[in-house]
């Protein structure tokens, strides 16, 4: 099966919900130890590409990645739009030229999240979004190396996900807003680990009932 950007109306329209959905839990958590507007924010960003749901569908992955990067970052704006616009602009420039396959995009994926390290200066720890972006991507290229299957991996990939949100509970934030709090940052969970959770499981979803529906 090939995954396309065909999916990518149902991949955005799944995202969206899921963070409707969960908006209030997550805007209590950016409210604890942010300024409470990570939700807004992001969604700013999710109706942004609704509107470009269709213009994206028909394009290859490289030529949408960079359209969604260029998106984000000009919608969000502040410090997580450069963040997200930074992943989706490095995934593309990673794909560029080559086919999108598991083994290859298990790479990309890699390269995307290393982009985000380097533009947010962080590293895993220190209680943001890439204590989930980085086991996930870690765990995809460990298991693409043993030769695990699509089904398998996108079987396993949640739980590393809601591993690593919930590892940010007991870190001290040392980026972003969260760092003003020092010790009291302890004891809540980082919002945009969360919503990188609760957007890679639905993404996860999708791809997984795609898997279903070609069987
Ligand atoms: P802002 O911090 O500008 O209010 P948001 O509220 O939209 O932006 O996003 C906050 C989230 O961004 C945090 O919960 C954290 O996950 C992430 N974040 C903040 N700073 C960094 C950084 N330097 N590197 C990686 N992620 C970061
Ligand atoms: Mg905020």
């Amino acid at each position: 099966m090939t995954i396309s950007p065909a999916l990518l109306p149902q991949l955005i329209g799944a995202i969206v919900d899921v963070i409707e959905n969960n908006a209030h839990e997550v805007t209590a958590l950016d409210q604890a130890i942010g300024d409470g507007d990570h939700v807004i924010n992001l969604q700013r960003g999710l109706q942004a590409l609704m509107g470009e749901r269709e213009a994206l569908s028909q394009l290859d992955w490289p030529a949408a990645w960079q359209k969604i990067g260029m998106t984000l970052m000009s919608s969000i704006g502040g410090a997580s739009g450069s963040l997200y616009g930074t992943l989706f602009i490095a995934l593309s420039k990673a794909g560029k030229g080559q086919a999108i396959t598991l083994q290859s995009f298990a790479d990309i994926f890699s390269l995307g999240v290393d982009a985000v390290k380097l533009r947010g200066k962080a590293e895993a720890g220190e209680k943001t979004m890439l204590d989930v972006y980085i086991p996930v991507a870690d765990y995809l290229r460990a298991a693409v190396a043993e030769g695990a299957a699509l089904p398998a991996i996108l079987a396993a990939i949640p739980q590393v996900a809601i591993v690593g949100m919930e590892s940010t509970r007991d870190m001290i934030a040392t980026k972003g807003r969260a760092s003003f709090l020092e010790e009291r940052s302890r004891g809540h969970i980082d919002a945009g680990a969360k919503t990188g959770q609760l957007m890679i499981c639905a993404i996860v979803d999708v791809l997984l009932a795609q898997l279903d529906g070609t069987d």
